[in-house]
C-alpha cells in the first residue's frame, strides 16, 4: 500500500485500505509528509496553505496528519500515566499498603456530569453539508484507533445531542457560527486546538466567515499548527491566511 511509505500509524493504514485507497492522491503525497512535521524536522510543524479541488482527496489530506499526530500523543499520555500509576502502586506496595484505589468514574452521558469539551483538533467548514462529509471520512478513518473520537458541530442540529457528542471529542468538524455559539456558552473551549484546519476557504470569505474565523483562530492554542485549503490562492485569501496564520503559510500548489 502506497501509503505505508508516508509514516502513518497502523491503525490509520488500516483504515485506509479497507476504504479502498491504494495509492495517496498527489495532494496527499505533497501534504501528509510536510503536515507531519517530516523533511522539516528542524522547524516543527509548519503551517501549510494548500491549492486543491473537490474530488484531489484533499480531507484525507489534512485528517490523516492530525489523526496520526493525535494517536501518537495519546499514545505518550497513555505510557506516561500508566507509568505514574505503576510508581504509585510500587510505592505503595514498599510501604505494605494497598494500592491507590482508583476514583469512581461518573456518568459521561448524563448532562449533569458534563464539562466543556477540550478538542485538540478542529476543522472548519463552510457549509454543513461540507462539515458532515468531512466528520463521517474522520470518523472511517479513526475505525481502528481505540480512544479517537470525532464530532460534527453544525448549524440546524438540537443542540443537546451536539453536546452530549462533543464530550471527550479529540476532533471536531465545525461550520465557524455554531462553533462559536458554543464556545460563548462554554460547552466548549479551544485552547486545547493545536491543529486548526479551514477547509475551502475560499467558500469562507464568500459566505462572510473572515471575522469568525479570526476570532476562532485567537482561541486557539499558542502552539498551533494551521493548515488552509481553497480552490485558488486569489489575494483576499492570501489576506485571510495572514489573519490566521502564524507566517502567512508556505504555500503549495
Ligand atoms: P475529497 O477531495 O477529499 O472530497 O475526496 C474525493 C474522493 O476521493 C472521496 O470520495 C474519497 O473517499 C476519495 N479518496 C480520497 N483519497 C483517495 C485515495 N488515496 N485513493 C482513492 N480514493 C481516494
Amino acid at each position: 500500500n502506497g501509503f505505508a511509505a508516508l509514516g502513518l500509524a497502523p491503525e490509520l493504514l488500516q483504515a485506509v485500505a479497507e476504504l479502498g485507497y491504494t495509492a495517496p492522491t498527489a495532494v496527499q503525497q505533497k501534504t501528509i509528509p510536510l503536515a507531519m512535521g517530516n523533511g522539516a524536522a528542524a522547524m516543527g510543524f509548519i503551517d501549510l496553505m494548500v491549492s486543491s479541488q473537490t474530488g484531489s482527496g484533499k480531507t484525507a489530506a489534512f485528517l490523516l496528519p492530525v489523526l496520526h499526530t493525535l494517536l501518537r500523543q495519546q499514545a505518550e499520555a497513555r505510557a506516561a500515566q500508566e507509568r505514574t500509576a505503576a510508581d504509585a502502586a510500587h510505592t505503595a506496595a514498599a510501604r505494605g499498603e494497598d494500592a491507590p484505589r482508583r476514583a469512581k468514574r461518573k456518568n459521561p452521558t448524563d448532562p449533569r456530569n458534563f464539562k466543556a469539551a477540550t478538542p485538540g483538533a478542529l476543522v472548519l467548514c463552510p457549509t454543513r453539508e461540507l462539515a458532515q462529509q468531512v466528520a463521517n471520512d474522520a470518523i472511517d478513518l479513526v475505525k481502528h484507533c481505540r480512544g479517537l473520537r470525532v464530532a460534527s458541530v453544525v448549524g440546524g442540529m438540537p443542540y443537546q445531542m451536539q453536546i452530549a457528542r462533543l464530550q471527550n471529542a479529540n476532533l471536531v468538524v465545525a461550520t465557524p457560527g455554531r462553533l462559536l455559539d458554543l464556545q460563548r456558552s462554554q460547552q466548549l473551549k479551544l485552547d486545547q486546538v493545536q491543529f486548526l484546519v479551514v477547509d475551502e476557504a475560499d467558500r469562507m470569505l464568500d459566505l462572510g466567515f473572515a471575522d469568525d474565523l479570526a476570532e476562532i483562530h485567537q482561541l486557539t492554542a499558542q502552539r498551533r499548527q494551521t493548515m488552509m485549503f481553497s480552490a485558488t490562492f486569489a489575494p483576499r485569501i492570501q489576506q485571510l491566511a495572514l489573519r490566521v496564520m502564524h507566517d502567512g503559510g508556505a504555500s503549495m500548489q
